[in-house]
C-alpha cells in the first residue's frame, strides 16, 4: 500500500517582516534547497531568511488567504 503523507500541503505561505519575502510551501525555494512541496515545518528553526539573512524563521508571519472566514 502507498501511502501518502494524509493531509498532504496546506500550501500556506510564510513573509518575512524585515524585507517582504514569501516563503510558499508549493513552490518551496529550490535556490535554498527545499523542493517543491516542502512543507513549512520542515524547514529548519535556525534558517534565515533567503532574501535578507537577517530574520529568522520564527519570525515570518503565515500569510492568510482569507478564502476561508
Ligand atoms: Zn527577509
Amino acid at each position: 500500500m502507498n501511502t501518502s503523507t494524509s493531509g498532504a500541503t496546506s500550501g500556506a505561505r510564510y513573509q518575512c517582516p524585515g524585507c517582504g519575502y514569501v516563503y510558499d510551501e508549493q513552490k518551496g525555494d529550490e535556490h535554498e534547497g527545499f523542493a517543491p512541496g516542502t512543507p513549512w515545518a520542515q524547514v529548519p528553526e535556525d534558517w534565515a531568511c533567503a532574501d535578507c539573512a537577517v530574520r529568522d524563521k520564527a519570525d515570518f508571519v503565515k500569510l492568510d488567504d482569507g478564502a476561508a472566514g
